[in-house]
Protein backbone atom coordinates (compact mmCIF):
# COMPACT_ATOMS: atom_id res chain seq x y z
CA UNK A 1 0.00 0.00 0.00
CA UNK A 2 1.37 3.68 -1.03
CA UNK A 3 2.02 5.87 2.22
CA UNK A 4 -1.03 8.14 0.93
CA UNK A 5 -3.35 5.03 0.77
CA UNK A 6 -1.93 4.19 4.17
CA UNK A 7 -3.19 7.48 5.65
CA UNK A 8 -6.07 8.17 3.37
CA UNK A 9 -7.55 5.16 3.08
CA UNK A 10 -9.11 4.60 6.69
CA UNK A 11 -9.93 8.50 6.56
CA UNK A 12 -12.41 7.95 3.30
CA UNK A 13 -14.04 4.81 4.64
CA UNK A 14 -14.89 6.92 8.13
CA UNK A 15 -16.48 9.43 5.71
CA UNK A 16 -18.69 7.32 4.38
CA UNK A 17 -19.74 5.85 7.48
CA UNK A 18 -20.53 9.25 8.82
CA UNK A 19 -22.78 9.58 5.49
CA UNK A 20 -19.76 12.69 4.68
CA UNK A 21 -18.01 11.21 2.04
CA UNK A 22 -18.05 13.87 -1.14
CA UNK A 23 -18.56 12.86 -4.69
CA UNK A 24 -18.65 14.91 -7.85
CA UNK A 25 -22.12 14.46 -9.65
CA UNK A 26 -22.11 14.59 -13.85
CA UNK A 27 -24.02 16.99 -15.79
CA UNK A 28 -24.15 15.50 -19.23
CA UNK A 29 -26.70 18.46 -20.61
CA UNK A 30 -26.55 22.10 -21.52
CA UNK A 31 -26.20 23.73 -17.95
CA UNK A 32 -29.01 25.33 -16.83
CA UNK A 33 -32.60 25.02 -14.31
CA UNK A 34 -33.32 21.30 -16.27
CA UNK A 35 -30.20 19.26 -16.37
CA UNK A 36 -29.08 15.65 -17.41
CA UNK A 37 -27.15 14.54 -13.84
CA UNK A 38 -25.92 10.94 -13.71
CA UNK A 39 -27.72 10.05 -17.06
CA UNK A 40 -31.37 11.57 -15.57
CA UNK A 41 -33.45 14.56 -16.07
CA UNK A 42 -33.83 16.42 -13.22
CA UNK A 43 -35.30 19.95 -12.72
CA UNK A 44 -31.92 21.47 -10.89
CA UNK A 45 -32.47 23.51 -7.96
CA UNK A 46 -28.96 23.45 -6.28
CA UNK A 47 -27.27 25.66 -8.82
CA UNK A 48 -26.61 29.54 -8.03
CA UNK A 49 -27.37 30.95 -11.49
CA UNK A 50 -30.75 33.23 -9.88
CA UNK A 51 -31.39 34.69 -12.80
CA UNK A 52 -30.88 31.57 -15.22
CA UNK A 53 -28.17 33.63 -17.06
CA UNK A 54 -26.20 30.56 -17.74
CA UNK A 55 -28.87 29.49 -20.52
CA UNK A 56 -28.71 32.98 -22.44
CA UNK A 57 -27.77 31.85 -25.70
CA UNK A 58 -27.20 35.28 -26.47
CA UNK A 59 -23.53 35.12 -23.99
CA UNK A 60 -22.52 32.35 -26.19
CA UNK A 61 -22.90 34.03 -29.80
CA UNK A 62 -21.41 37.20 -28.59
CA UNK A 63 -18.10 35.57 -27.79
CA UNK A 64 -18.49 33.02 -30.80
CA UNK A 65 -19.08 35.86 -32.91
CA UNK A 66 -15.82 38.20 -31.37
CA UNK A 67 -12.69 37.52 -32.86
CA UNK A 68 -10.77 39.01 -30.05
CA UNK A 69 -12.73 36.79 -27.35
CA UNK A 70 -9.46 34.71 -27.31
CA UNK A 71 -10.10 31.80 -24.44
CA UNK A 72 -6.28 32.52 -23.09
CA UNK A 73 -5.21 35.72 -21.86
CA UNK A 74 -1.65 34.80 -21.99
CA UNK A 75 -0.13 36.49 -19.07
CA UNK A 76 -1.01 37.84 -15.67
CA UNK A 77 -2.61 41.02 -15.92
CA UNK A 78 0.63 43.24 -15.18
CA UNK A 79 2.24 41.38 -17.67
CA UNK A 80 0.28 41.36 -21.35
CA UNK A 81 -3.09 39.61 -19.75
CA UNK A 82 -5.30 42.78 -19.53
CA UNK A 83 -7.68 42.87 -22.97
CA UNK A 84 -9.61 45.73 -23.53
CA UNK A 85 -12.56 43.46 -22.15
CA UNK A 86 -11.85 43.33 -18.97
CA UNK A 87 -10.63 46.87 -18.79
CA UNK A 88 -14.27 47.73 -20.38
CA UNK A 89 -15.98 45.37 -17.92
CA UNK A 90 -14.25 47.31 -14.67
CA UNK A 91 -15.77 50.09 -15.98
CA UNK A 92 -19.27 49.18 -16.69
CA UNK A 93 -19.29 47.30 -13.49
CA UNK A 94 -18.31 50.24 -11.94
CA UNK A 95 -20.47 52.31 -13.60
CA UNK A 96 -22.98 50.07 -12.50
CA UNK A 97 -22.43 49.91 -8.88
CA UNK A 98 -21.56 53.51 -8.21
CA UNK A 99 -17.86 53.11 -6.86
CA UNK A 100 -14.77 54.31 -8.34
CA UNK A 101 -13.08 51.27 -9.19
CA UNK A 102 -13.63 47.56 -9.43
CA UNK A 103 -10.33 45.01 -9.84
CA UNK A 104 -11.18 41.46 -11.90
CA UNK A 105 -10.12 38.67 -9.99
CA UNK A 106 -10.54 35.13 -11.63
CA UNK A 107 -12.61 33.36 -8.82
CA UNK A 108 -14.31 35.07 -5.67
CA UNK A 109 -12.38 32.15 -3.96
CA UNK A 110 -9.14 34.37 -4.80
CA UNK A 111 -10.90 38.09 -4.72
CA UNK A 112 -11.31 36.60 -0.74
CA UNK A 113 -7.59 35.45 -0.51
CA UNK A 114 -6.57 39.12 -1.85
CA UNK A 115 -7.86 41.20 -0.13
CA UNK A 116 -7.17 40.90 3.52
CA UNK A 117 -4.03 40.03 2.59
CA UNK A 118 -3.05 43.37 0.66
CA UNK A 119 -4.87 45.69 3.06
CA UNK A 120 -4.55 44.16 6.78
CA UNK A 121 -0.80 44.23 8.72
CA UNK A 122 0.14 42.86 11.03
CA UNK A 123 -1.30 44.17 14.41
CA UNK A 124 -3.98 44.70 12.81
CA UNK A 125 -7.79 42.51 13.33
CA UNK A 126 -9.78 40.81 11.12
CA UNK A 127 -13.62 40.59 12.53
CA UNK A 128 -15.86 37.84 10.97
CA UNK A 129 -19.27 36.75 10.97
CA UNK A 130 -18.83 32.63 11.50
CA UNK A 131 -21.42 31.74 9.02
CA UNK A 132 -18.91 33.61 6.65
CA UNK A 133 -17.72 31.45 3.17
CA UNK A 134 -14.76 29.24 3.90
CA UNK A 135 -13.18 31.52 1.31
CA UNK A 136 -13.11 34.23 3.85
CA UNK A 137 -11.36 32.42 6.73
CA UNK A 138 -9.23 31.57 4.09
CA UNK A 139 -8.05 34.61 3.16
CA UNK A 140 -8.24 35.39 6.41
CA UNK A 141 -5.15 32.59 6.74
CA UNK A 142 -3.62 34.24 3.89
CA UNK A 143 -3.36 37.85 5.91
CA UNK A 144 -0.88 38.49 8.74
CA UNK A 145 -3.88 40.59 10.88
CA UNK A 146 -5.25 38.22 13.75
CA UNK A 147 -8.76 36.87 13.39
CA UNK A 148 -11.10 37.01 15.36
CA UNK A 149 -15.14 35.82 15.15
CA UNK A 150 -18.43 36.70 16.16
CA UNK A 151 -21.63 34.19 16.62
CA UNK A 152 -23.85 34.88 13.31
CA UNK A 153 -25.72 38.21 12.98
CA UNK A 154 -24.85 39.00 16.89
CA UNK A 155 -24.43 42.44 16.82
CA UNK A 156 -23.10 42.76 20.16
CA UNK A 157 -20.67 40.37 19.88
CA UNK A 158 -19.58 42.72 17.10
CA UNK A 159 -19.17 45.41 19.03
CA UNK A 160 -17.49 43.62 21.88
CA UNK A 161 -14.97 42.34 18.99
CA UNK A 162 -14.77 45.84 17.89
CA UNK A 163 -14.02 47.42 21.36
CA UNK A 164 -11.35 44.59 21.79
CA UNK A 165 -9.47 44.88 18.58
CA UNK A 166 -5.86 45.52 17.95
CA UNK A 167 -5.03 47.99 15.46
CA UNK A 168 -6.96 48.58 12.28
CA UNK A 169 -10.25 46.40 12.60
CA UNK A 170 -11.80 45.09 9.17
CA UNK A 171 -15.27 44.01 9.75
CA UNK A 172 -15.86 41.14 7.17
CA UNK A 173 -19.26 39.26 6.21
CA UNK A 174 -20.95 37.65 3.52
CA UNK A 175 -23.92 40.43 2.40
CA UNK A 176 -26.33 36.83 1.81
CA UNK A 177 -24.89 34.01 3.52
CA UNK A 178 -24.51 31.60 1.31
CA UNK A 179 -26.08 28.29 3.26
CA UNK A 180 -28.48 30.28 5.19
CA UNK A 181 -29.83 33.08 2.51
CA UNK A 182 -30.32 35.35 5.04
CA UNK A 183 -28.90 39.14 4.66
CA UNK A 184 -26.40 40.28 7.04
CA UNK A 185 -27.64 43.06 9.57
CA UNK A 186 -26.08 46.03 7.48
CA UNK A 187 -27.60 49.34 9.15
CA UNK A 188 -26.43 48.19 12.56
CA UNK A 189 -22.97 46.92 11.20
CA UNK A 190 -22.53 50.38 9.57
CA UNK A 191 -23.47 52.63 12.65
CA UNK A 192 -20.73 50.07 14.36
CA UNK A 193 -18.04 50.45 11.44
CA UNK A 194 -18.25 54.09 11.96
CA UNK A 195 -18.02 54.32 15.75
CA UNK A 196 -14.78 52.18 15.89
CA UNK A 197 -13.72 53.50 12.87
CA UNK A 198 -12.72 49.85 11.42
CA UNK A 199 -12.97 49.04 7.63
CA UNK A 200 -15.86 46.97 5.75
CA UNK A 201 -15.09 43.81 3.48
CA UNK A 202 -18.77 42.49 2.55
CA UNK A 203 -19.03 39.81 0.32
CA UNK A 204 -22.02 39.93 -2.34
CA UNK A 205 -21.11 36.72 -3.70
CA UNK A 206 -25.54 35.69 -3.34
CA UNK A 207 -26.40 39.59 -3.46
CA UNK A 208 -25.47 41.19 -6.71
CA UNK A 209 -27.64 40.56 -9.41
CA UNK A 210 -30.87 39.86 -7.18
CA UNK A 211 -30.57 41.74 -4.17
CA UNK A 212 -31.81 45.11 -3.85
CA UNK A 213 -34.94 46.53 -6.40
CA UNK A 214 -32.38 46.44 -9.44
CA UNK A 215 -29.93 43.71 -8.17
CA UNK A 216 -27.06 45.96 -6.62
CA UNK A 217 -26.91 43.91 -3.64
CA UNK A 218 -27.37 44.19 -0.22
CA UNK A 219 -26.61 48.39 0.23
CA UNK A 220 -29.00 48.99 -2.51
CA UNK A 221 -31.44 46.28 -0.46
CA UNK A 222 -31.12 48.99 2.82
CA UNK A 223 -31.01 52.49 1.39
CA UNK A 224 -27.25 52.76 2.48
CA UNK A 225 -24.69 54.08 0.55
CA UNK A 226 -21.14 52.44 0.59
CA UNK A 227 -18.15 54.32 2.31
CA UNK A 228 -14.40 55.20 1.13
CA UNK A 229 -13.52 52.76 3.59
CA UNK A 230 -16.11 49.61 2.50
CA UNK A 231 -15.41 46.99 0.18
CA UNK A 232 -17.33 44.62 -1.95
CA UNK A 233 -16.70 41.38 -3.54
CA UNK A 234 -18.85 40.32 -6.17
CA UNK A 235 -19.01 36.89 -8.04
CA UNK A 236 -19.52 36.18 -11.80
CA UNK A 237 -20.26 32.52 -11.21
CA UNK A 238 -23.92 33.23 -9.99
CA UNK A 239 -26.33 35.65 -10.70
CA UNK A 240 -24.16 37.05 -13.79
CA UNK A 241 -24.36 33.34 -14.84
CA UNK A 242 -20.68 33.40 -16.29
CA UNK A 243 -17.04 32.76 -13.92
CA UNK A 244 -14.89 35.23 -12.30
CA UNK A 245 -15.04 37.81 -9.67
CA UNK A 246 -14.20 41.50 -8.68
CA UNK A 247 -13.50 43.75 -5.80
CA UNK A 248 -15.34 46.94 -6.19
CA UNK A 249 -14.43 50.11 -3.88
CA UNK A 250 -12.18 53.50 -4.19
CA UNK A 251 -9.44 54.19 -6.73
CA UNK A 252 -6.96 53.99 -3.74
CA UNK A 253 -8.14 50.65 -2.55
CA UNK A 254 -8.06 49.43 -5.87
CA UNK A 255 -4.90 50.11 -6.64
CA UNK A 256 -3.49 48.95 -3.88
CA UNK A 257 -5.11 45.76 -4.79
CA UNK A 258 -3.10 46.16 -7.97
CA UNK A 259 -0.10 46.31 -6.45
CA UNK A 260 0.08 44.26 -2.99
CA UNK A 261 -2.73 41.82 -3.74
CA UNK A 262 -0.61 38.07 -4.37
CA UNK A 263 -3.82 36.25 -5.66
CA UNK A 264 -3.88 38.98 -8.37
CA UNK A 265 -0.93 39.68 -8.90
CA UNK A 266 0.86 36.18 -9.62
CA UNK A 267 -1.89 34.53 -11.41
CA UNK A 268 -3.71 34.64 -15.38
CA UNK A 269 -5.62 36.54 -16.16
CA UNK A 270 -9.68 35.65 -16.81
CA UNK A 271 -9.99 34.98 -20.48
CA UNK A 272 -10.91 37.83 -23.17
CA UNK A 273 -14.09 35.93 -24.22
CA UNK A 274 -15.30 34.99 -20.35
CA UNK A 275 -14.83 39.15 -19.33
CA UNK A 276 -16.69 39.67 -22.98
CA UNK A 277 -19.73 37.34 -21.92
CA UNK A 278 -19.63 38.97 -18.35
CA UNK A 279 -20.21 42.58 -20.33
CA UNK A 280 -23.19 41.17 -21.57
CA UNK A 281 -24.37 39.22 -18.67
CA UNK A 282 -23.88 42.82 -16.67
CA UNK A 283 -26.61 43.91 -19.81
CA UNK A 284 -29.22 41.60 -18.98
CA UNK A 285 -28.87 41.87 -15.02
CA UNK A 286 -29.66 45.63 -15.46
CA UNK A 287 -32.36 43.80 -18.02
CA UNK A 288 -33.67 41.18 -15.28
CA UNK A 289 -36.46 43.66 -13.65
CA UNK A 290 -39.00 40.67 -14.93
CA UNK A 291 -36.86 38.14 -13.87
CA UNK A 292 -35.92 39.43 -10.46
CA UNK A 293 -40.05 39.68 -9.83
CA UNK A 294 -40.93 36.08 -11.02
CA UNK A 295 -38.22 35.05 -8.49
CA UNK A 296 -39.51 37.27 -5.27
CA UNK A 297 -42.95 35.25 -6.37
CA UNK A 298 -41.73 31.93 -6.90
CA UNK A 299 -40.02 32.35 -3.25
CA UNK A 300 -42.87 33.82 -1.51
CA UNK A 301 -45.23 31.04 -3.31
CA UNK A 302 -42.73 28.52 -1.89
CA UNK A 303 -42.68 29.36 1.26
CA UNK A 304 -46.38 29.97 1.99
CA UNK A 305 -46.76 26.32 0.53
CA UNK A 306 -43.62 24.62 2.84
CA UNK A 307 -45.11 26.21 6.19
CA UNK A 308 -48.42 24.79 5.29
CA UNK A 309 -46.73 21.27 4.71
CA UNK A 310 -44.99 21.69 7.98
CA UNK A 311 -41.43 22.19 6.65
CA UNK A 312 -38.52 24.41 8.93
CA UNK A 313 -37.48 26.48 6.49
CA UNK A 314 -34.80 28.88 7.36
CA UNK A 315 -35.29 32.93 8.11
CA UNK A 316 -34.52 33.78 4.27
CA UNK A 317 -36.27 36.10 1.29
CA UNK A 318 -33.27 35.22 -1.33
CA UNK A 319 -33.17 32.52 -3.66
CA UNK A 320 -31.35 30.30 -1.28
CA UNK A 321 -34.46 28.35 0.89
CA UNK A 322 -32.65 26.12 3.18
CA UNK A 323 -34.61 23.20 4.46
CA UNK A 324 -33.31 22.33 7.92
CA UNK A 325 -33.07 18.73 8.50
CA UNK A 326 -30.54 18.32 11.13
CA UNK A 327 -29.07 15.03 11.00
CA UNK A 328 -26.64 13.71 7.90
CA UNK A 329 -28.32 10.99 7.28
CA UNK A 330 -31.83 12.20 7.29
CA UNK A 331 -30.07 15.29 4.53
CA UNK A 332 -28.96 12.83 2.62
CA UNK A 333 -32.12 10.52 2.52
CA UNK A 334 -34.24 13.12 1.20
CA UNK A 335 -31.90 14.49 -1.62
CA UNK A 336 -31.92 11.04 -2.61
CA UNK A 337 -36.06 10.42 -2.59
CA UNK A 338 -36.14 13.35 -4.03
CA UNK A 339 -33.71 12.64 -6.81
CA UNK A 340 -35.95 9.89 -7.55
CA UNK A 341 -38.76 12.15 -7.87
CA UNK A 342 -36.76 14.21 -10.69
CA UNK A 343 -35.55 17.18 -8.41
CA UNK A 344 -31.83 18.05 -7.76
CA UNK A 345 -31.69 19.46 -4.31
CA UNK A 346 -28.59 18.63 -2.11
CA UNK A 347 -27.83 17.56 1.24
CA UNK A 348 -25.39 20.20 2.73
CA UNK A 349 -24.20 18.47 5.87
CA UNK A 350 -20.77 19.50 7.53
CA UNK A 351 -18.16 20.66 7.35
CA UNK A 352 -19.85 23.25 5.19
CA UNK A 353 -22.81 23.95 8.02
CA UNK A 354 -22.28 23.43 12.17
CA UNK A 355 -23.16 19.65 13.16
CA UNK A 356 -26.33 18.90 13.57
CA UNK A 357 -27.42 21.30 10.95
CA UNK A 358 -27.67 19.46 7.92
CA UNK A 359 -30.32 20.93 5.22
CA UNK A 360 -31.55 20.63 2.12
CA UNK A 361 -30.34 23.66 0.09
CA UNK A 362 -32.97 24.44 -2.53
CA UNK A 363 -32.05 27.40 -4.55
CA UNK A 364 -34.14 28.96 -7.28
CA UNK A 365 -33.81 30.56 -11.04
CA UNK A 366 -35.82 32.76 -12.65
CA UNK A 367 -36.48 30.03 -15.25
CA UNK A 368 -38.18 27.71 -12.58
CA UNK A 369 -42.02 28.01 -13.39
CA UNK A 370 -44.80 27.60 -10.83
CA UNK A 371 -45.34 24.11 -11.43
CA UNK A 372 -42.03 23.04 -11.01
CA UNK A 373 -42.15 24.50 -7.67
CA UNK A 374 -45.35 22.64 -6.85
CA UNK A 375 -43.88 19.35 -7.92
CA UNK A 376 -40.96 19.43 -5.91
CA UNK A 377 -43.51 20.88 -3.01
CA UNK A 378 -45.35 17.87 -3.33
CA UNK A 379 -42.13 15.68 -3.55
CA UNK A 380 -41.08 17.30 -0.40
CA UNK A 381 -44.35 16.25 1.27
CA UNK A 382 -43.96 12.88 0.48
CA UNK A 383 -40.78 12.84 1.96
CA UNK A 384 -42.43 14.02 5.18
CA UNK A 385 -45.15 11.78 4.63
CA UNK A 386 -42.80 8.58 4.49
CA UNK A 387 -41.03 9.28 7.84
CA UNK A 388 -44.24 9.32 10.36
C1 LIG B 1 -19.31 31.07 -4.21
C2 LIG B 1 -18.82 32.02 -3.19
C3 LIG B 1 -17.54 32.53 -3.25
C4 LIG B 1 -16.53 32.03 -4.25
O1 LIG B 1 -16.79 32.51 -5.53
P1 LIG B 1 -16.23 31.68 -6.76
O2 LIG B 1 -16.26 32.64 -7.88
O3 LIG B 1 -17.14 30.52 -6.92
O4 LIG B 1 -14.84 31.25 -6.40
C5 LIG B 1 -17.18 33.50 -2.37
N1 LIG B 1 -18.02 33.91 -1.40
C6 LIG B 1 -19.25 33.41 -1.28
C7 LIG B 1 -20.15 33.92 -0.21
C8 LIG B 1 -19.69 32.44 -2.16
O5 LIG B 1 -20.90 31.90 -2.02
Amino acid sequence: MSGIARRFQPWLRARQTEHRYRRTPLITSAVGHRVQLNGRWVINFAANDYLGLSEDDSLRQAVCGDSQASFGSGAAHLISGHHLHHHLLQDELADWLGVEGVLLFSTGYMANMAVQQALMQRGDTLIHDKLNHASLLDGARLSEASLKRYAHADMRALARRLQQADGQALIVSDGVFSMDGDVAPLPQMMALKEQHAAWLLLDEAHAFGVVGATGRGTFEYFAYEPDADTLRVGTLGKAFGVFGAFVAGTQVAIETLINRARPWIYTTALPPANALAARIALKRVQQADAARDHLKQLISHFRAAAKQIGLTLLPSFTPIQPLLLGDDARALHWSRQLLTAGFYVPAIRPPTVPKGRARLRITFSARHTFDQVDRLLEALEGCLRAES
